[in-house]
């Protein structure tokens, strides 16, 4: 397990709650396969296999502990979890996203705060698992939940490109949470700061950690993995890759200039890394 990095007042841990795979052509957009094929090698089905890696901030000047994104969770069926050969943290006594916080050496019983990047299943599936009675209920029912306003519409009444992605079972229980939505940009705890990116999908947030002169940064969709971290590589998912490819450049050079660590949630080995320039384009700092 990655070693916590301490930035100002939080304590913060890249964890792994399970991972899935999806099509490595959908992944890497317009990048020919040829070449990203050297990046991550697919499986006889053409996928790749992707984290879902979280973010876990203990602040050392009070009670609050924040988890950031939910992974995939254990609420869908088996041809489901078959399509997309989704694997969860072990242990079954309880749901995956509590399983990866305790794995992680934190009682998960100490969450105060969600923030979740995006609806989508793959980052919000894991808030939610089935109760006795088969239906679906929160995981931590009485944290705060954050999202952008702007993915909560558009989550709720979705586009039929994003429609798959998102699922009603993850969605509608959030109502009956602490929900908090932010509208853009802004500090929402002591240090932590949201900034709306709408290139992936509309109202995603990445989130900023800085304190004691260090900066982390979650980058979710906007960069997934670390072959991701070169601006035009974006994924075909993206509802506007012109977009994310201005918003990447833009958090990246920030990123570049204040030699900021960045949490990588799907990359399937490296839950962190760094940019460089080279040759005046930014490019990850391969080990
Ligand atoms: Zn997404």
């Amino acid at each position: 397990m990655e070693e916590p990095i301490v930035v100002g007042r939080w304590v913060t841990r890249a964890i792994e709650c399970g991972g899935l795979h999806l099509d490595g052509g959908a992944m890497f957009g317009s990048v020919p396969r040829v070449v990203w094929e050297r990046c991550i090698e697919p499986d006889l089905e053409h996928r790749i296999p992707l984290a879902t890696r979280l973010l876990l901030l203990e602040d050392t000047e009070s009670d609050r502990v924040v988890i950031v994104d939910a992974g995939v969770g254990d609420k869908e069926d088996v041809s489901f979890r078959e399509r997309f050969a989704v694997w969860l943290p072990e242990g079954s006594d309880e749901p995956p996203l509590r399983r990866a916080i305790r794995k992680a050496g934190v009682d998960p019983d100490r969450v105060t705060d969600l923030i979740i990047t995006h609806l989508h299943f793959d980052h919000v599936g894991g808030a939610t698992t089935l109760d006795a009675a088969g239906h679906p209920c929160m995981v931590f029912p009485s944290a705060t939940h954050w999202i952008q306003e702007a993915n909560w519409n558009s989550a709720i009444d979705p586009n039929p490109r994003e429609k798959a992605s998102y699922l009603r079972q993850n969605i509608e229980p959030l109502e009956g949470t602490q929900l908090k939505k932010i509208d853009g940009d802004g500090e929402i705890l002591s240090g932590i700061t949201v900034e709306r990116v709408d290139g992936h999908t509309l109202g995603m947030q990445t989130v900023r950690v800085e304190g004691g002169g260090q900066v982390l940064r979650y980058l979710a969709d906007l960069a997934p993995t670390r072959h991701h971290l070169r601006p035009a590589w974006t994924m075909g998912y993206d509802i506007s890759a012109i977009t994310a490819v201005e918003e990447k450049s833009r958090i990246l050079a920030q990123a570049l200039e204040e030699q900021a660590v960045l949490v990588l949630e799907h990359d399937p080995e490296s839950a962190t890394a760094k940019i460089e320039l080279k040759n005046g384009n930014i490019v990850p700092v391969l080990k």
